[in-house]
């Protein structure tokens, strides 16, 4: 049942999309004026409609609508890399994370969600701005119960004494491997999701110091192949996204 404060995701005939929090207000869009109180009492995949009848479905959102809603400041990590980090490295319902940096907030989100209410992501971010964007965002999600935003440059170091994984979205992974080291469990993950085939690169130079620390290396691209389907045809969408970035596996021995 929905009640007051609760986010909810309306659907119009378009298949628009508006993430609002129930409250006695107004909302207005271009197909008239709903009054999010009228949600109060109603069950998730019903309906509302607005002062011009037209009809709004009402569903409950999830991780991928709040990312696709909230506000972004640097180019956030895509649905399908944030996968594969998640289900590769094993992260899982209670375990703490160290990631960096924290940019938008897209992949604490995704973090977040994945550790749950038992588990705590520590997120380290230089810039104040963005530390500021995913501050916000992580409290729009509703994790402000489970996430940490230091302000710190992880380069310099690492404040915990203990991580199940160490996630990172940033220039120079290869600086934090001499602090992931002393905190990162035996078993656990350090990720690296870097653009450049030359990241890959330095990073690897750096990691031949460390290997005898870590299980074999792993490093994938995933390419989504979105398909168009019609009655008489199903085939490859014309467009697609193409690259986004090299993702590097390490586990801690
Ligand atoms: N993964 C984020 C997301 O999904 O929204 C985006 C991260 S953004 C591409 C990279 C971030 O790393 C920037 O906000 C940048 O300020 C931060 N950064 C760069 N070097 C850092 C460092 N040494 N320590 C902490 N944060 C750093």
């Amino acid at each position: 049942m929905i009640r007051e404060g609760d986010k909810v995701l309306l659907i119009d005939r378009r298949g628009k999309r508006y993430l609002v929090t129930v409250s006695d207000r107004e909302f207005h869009t271009d197909l008239g004026i709903l009054k999010l109180g009228d949600l109060i009492g109603k069950d998730y995949g019903s309906s509302i409609t607005s002062h011009k009848g037209e009809e709004f479905r009402v569903i409950k959102p999830d991780i991928n609508d709040i990312i696709a809603k909230m506000r972004r400041g640097p180019q956030i990590v895509h649905p399908k890399d944030a996968g594969i980090i998640i289900s590769y490295a094993g992260i899982s319902p209670g375990d703490t994370v160290i990631e960096a940096g924290v940019g938008s907030g897209a992949l604490t989100l995704f973090l977040a969600n994945i550790v749950g209410p038992s588990g705590r992501v520590i997120s380290y971010e230089v810039r104040e701005d963005h530390a500021e964007i995913a501050r916000k965002n992580v409290e729009l999600a509703g994790f402000s119960d489970r996430v940490t935003i230091k302000l710190k440059d992880i380069y310099e170091g690492i404040e915990e004494d203990y991580a199940d994984h160490i996630v990172l979205d940033l220039p120079q992974p290869e600086n934090v491997l001499p602090h992931a080291v002393e905190v990162l469990r035996p078993g656990g993950y350090f990720v690296a999701y870097t653009p450049c085939t030359n990241q890959v690169h330095r990073f690897f130079q750096a990691f031949q110091e460390y290997k005898k620390e870590f299980y074999k290396p792993r490093v994938v691209e995933v390419l989504v192949r979105e398909q168009e389907v019609k009655k008489e045809c199903m085939r490859p969408k014309t467009t697609m996204l193409a690259h986004t970035g090299y993702i590097t596996f390490i586990r801690k021995l």
